[in-house]
């Protein structure tokens, strides 16, 4: 499954330190992080993800890669597990130019995975780095009608789509989330956007079942001339399938990724 990607030129590793980490939620910590080399670096709103660089336990300090553009990933994979950091994608929630930070929203999900265990201990000074990643979230400029369906892990990524949307936007949007404690109010949503937020609340479901199911069984999806979907892989091509079958939406008018495997760590 290969998304269309938009992805920024000149791309460039930054190296980066942790300013803040806060708790959104019991599944859900809000990462802060700073540093001058932030300085150039456009955020692109919506569902934009960087890859993260962060150490693996023991490490002294982060190595970072020095290769632009696409070099950088063969030249990580290439270092022995002793120097090699973690990577891994996350979105890029919210970028404050004038403090030269950025904010990432890690879906906690246990100390299996690395990401998760280190952004729940991250600490202000805590070593990071980031290389621009793109974006899938790419309607035609006359998309008035929106479907947006995502998991946990695409949460960041729909409330900052949600939060630059025309006001006119209308359409759904299915947000699973882990629990009912997790569901977020006030966030800034275009009125005619109905969301529907979907706690699992201990129903040991995979991720992104649940979303799944309720957009097969709702009854009128009013038509949305552009949908984008995200988070467990089968979540994403579930719904893909849905749409373009059931709802006979054409592919073109679809974007998906899948953003994690169940029971697979991701690569890096
Ligand atoms: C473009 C893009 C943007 C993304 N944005 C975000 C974001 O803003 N916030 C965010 O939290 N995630 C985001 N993700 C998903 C994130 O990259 C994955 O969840 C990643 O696997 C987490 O790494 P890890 O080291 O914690 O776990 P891994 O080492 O990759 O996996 C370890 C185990 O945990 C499982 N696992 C991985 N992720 C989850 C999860 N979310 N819930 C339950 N089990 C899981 C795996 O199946 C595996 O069994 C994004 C992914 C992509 C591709």
């Amino acid at each position: 499954m290969i998304p269309k990607v938009s992805r920024p030129k000149g791309r460039r590793v930054i190296p980066l330190e942790v300013r803040a980490n806060e708790r959104v939620s019991p599944s859900f910590t809000r990462v802060t992080f700073g540093g001058d080399a932030l300085d150039g670096f456009t955020g692109h709103g919506g569902d934009h993800a960087v890859r993260l660089f962060f150490p693996r336990t023991g490490q002294n300090g982060l190595w970072l890669p020095s290769l632009r553009n696409d070099g950088w990933m063969a030249e990580t994979l290439l270092q022995p597990t002793s120097r090699r950091p973690w990577v891994r994608t996350f979105t890029v929630r919210d970028h404050r130019p004038d403090l030269r930070e950025l904010d990432i929203e890690f879906a906690l999900h246990g100390d299996a995975g690395p990401a998760s265990a280190w952004a729940s201990r991250a600490r202000p000074g805590d070593p990071a780095g980031i290389i621009g990643e793109g974006r899938t979230y790419l309607p035609p400029d006359d998309a008035d009608r929106q479907l947006l369906v995502g998991d946990e892990s695409a949460l960041p990524a729909i409330l900052s789509i949600l939060s630059s949307a025309p006001h006119t936007l209308t359409g759904h949007a299915f947000l699973e989330v882990p629990r009912t404690a997790d569901i977020r109010t006030g966030i800034p949503c275009p009125a005619g956007v109905e969301l529907h937020w979907l706690p699992r609340d201990g129903s040991d479901t995979i991720p992104g079942t649940l979303a799944l199911e309720t957009v097969r069984a709702h009854p009128d999806l009013g038509a949305p001339a552009y949908a984008w979907v995200a988070g467990e892989s089968k979540l994403a091509t579930g719904v893909r399938r849905h749409l373009t079958g059931e709802r006979r939406m054409a592919k073109k008018h679809i974007g998906f990724y899948g953003y994690w495997r169940h029971g697979r760590a991701s690569v890096g």
